[in-house]
């Protein structure tokens, strides 16, 4: 895990001790690397070189303002799902020219906002809203530039709760409905369909689903062209794997080799939505063990500071993540795999639990690690994306803080929540 590091048995993140970190601002706190974040995002700049790419980082992903203002530093692009995530992506200083708005129920209040900020594009799911957007379009005396979102009906192996491109999922427009819109392109004054998009899910580990869905893509560009449609824009979306065991997988580069000759083929410009590639091996969540407890039968708990509230990944996708204490005698193995029960000395096997009044406050059943005591640290590792992102004050335990570390330095980037914050807003 580069940017995360042992040195002399203690976690680093780039130059800077987590246990110093943790010393200012208590646990449960997220860490991110700013230098993991760009140096991925560079990546996927350098893997699509040869075409005019437009990068749009997935906002809900992680929408840390910080996060978000170095990527926009970088010349990224926003793809938003919300009127909240557009209102994050213009905060922290994003482009609204580079900013792409998908989602299956935009409001008419979202899409207004997003017209009134003159925003790249809306990826559109639907014969009906795209009514919706052609009407306040023409209220607005604004042109909304139109992708049309293509459900491609390919699956893309991933979980079942993250596949979006299989023809009984909600995400976008078969390609017969989409193809009478596109016949129909006069029925909707104030749009210019230009584009089309694509995602299939995530992480998909594999080029082959985007293999498949664009080259039925590439039919359908072909066919709206045909009609007189001017089809500019390819949006392939996101779904890049990382990993979460420490095994080698695909790399941008990868995926490029396969998608880029489409996009030569169709003569597109590309637009891309990756989230997780770029953050989520760029962030860990440290926590704090409370207390161990043994039951009678044998198993051994460690209950630890943070819980499902503020990672659902594992309580919601049974999503795998790496343990391992911040300081510790006992060598990190290179890769582990889920079910992997290799026992060394100075370890145990245990269940790592989480406060939350729920049966499934569980990151991580029968987990061999080093012996854990109160007070240790324990870091979850991979947890950038779809971590605080995904949190809530659920058992009313205010949220964490997130830090953002660059170099030798690190600053609070988002401020733990208080017992008031959890109220604020409410009445009596
Ligand atoms: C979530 C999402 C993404 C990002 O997916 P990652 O797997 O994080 O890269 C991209 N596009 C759309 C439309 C999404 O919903």
């Amino acid at each position: 895990m580069d940017y995360f590091e042992y040195k002399n048995k203690t976690l680093y993140c780039e130059e800077v001790k987590v246990e110093d970190i943790i010393a200012e601002v208590g646990t449960p706190a997220y860490i991110y690397s700013k230098n993991a974040i760009i140096s991925r995002y560079q990546e996927i700049e350098d893997a699509y070189r040869d075409v005019n790419t437009t990068i749009c980082f997935s906002v809900k992903s992680n929408s840390n303002l910080a996060i978000c203002k170095a990527l926009a530093d970088e010349g990224a692009g926003f793809d938003v799902v919300s009127g909240g995530e557009l209102f994050r992506a213009l905060k922290a200083g994003g482009n609204p020219s580079n900013i792409v708005y998908a989602g299956v129920g935009k409001s008419d209040g979202e899409i207004r906002y997003a017209l009134e900020n003159d925003i790249f594009m809306f990826n559109v799911e639907s014969q009906a809203e795209l009514k919706h957007i052609s009407a306040l379009a023409v209220k607005a005396g604004k042109t909304a530039r139109v992708a049309l979102r293509i459900n491609p009906d390919i699956d893309a192996k991933t979980h079942a709760k993250t596949t979006t491109g299989k023809k009984e999922n909600k995400f976008g427009i078969d390609f017969t409905a989409a193809e009478k819109i596109m016949k129909q392109s006069g029925k909707y004054p104030n749009v210019d369909l230009c584009g089309i998009h694509v995602h299939l899910g995530s992480p998909i580990y594999s080029a082959d689903p985007y293999a498949q869905a664009l080259k039925k893509v590439s039919e359908f560009i072909q066919r709206c062209r045909k009609m007189g449609r001017n089809i500019e824009y390819l949006n392939v979306g996101g779904g890049y794997c990382i990993s979460y065991t420490g095994e080698e997988v695909m790399r941008p580069a990868d995926y490029a080799a396969k998608i880029i000759p489409f996009v030569k083929e169709m003569q597109c410009n590309m637009v891309m939505e990756p989230g997780r590639f770029i953050v989520g091996n760029s962030g860990i969540l440290v926590t704090r063990v409370l207390y161990t407890k043994e039951a009678s039968f044998g198993k051994k708990f460690v209950v630890c500071d943070a819980g499902m509230n503020d990672l659902i990944r594992p309580a919601l996708y049974d999503a795998f993540h790496r343990m391992w204490p911040v300081t510790t005698n006992v060598k990190m193995p290179a890769v582990e795999m889920p079910g992997d029960k290799v026992v060394k000395k100075g370890m145990e096997v245990v269940d790592v639990v989480g406060p939350v009044c729920e049966s499934s406050d569980v990151f991580a059943k029968d987990r061999a690690l080093p012996k854990l005591d109160e007070a240790d640290l324990l870091t979850i590792f991979s947890a950038g994306a779809y971590g605080f992102a995904m949190s809530s004050s659920y058992n009313s335990r205010p949220r964490p803080c997130e830090v953002l570390v660059d170099g030798k330095q690190f600053r609070v980037t988002r401020k733990r929540e208080t017992y008031d914050d959890l109220i604020r807003g409410e009445v009596r």
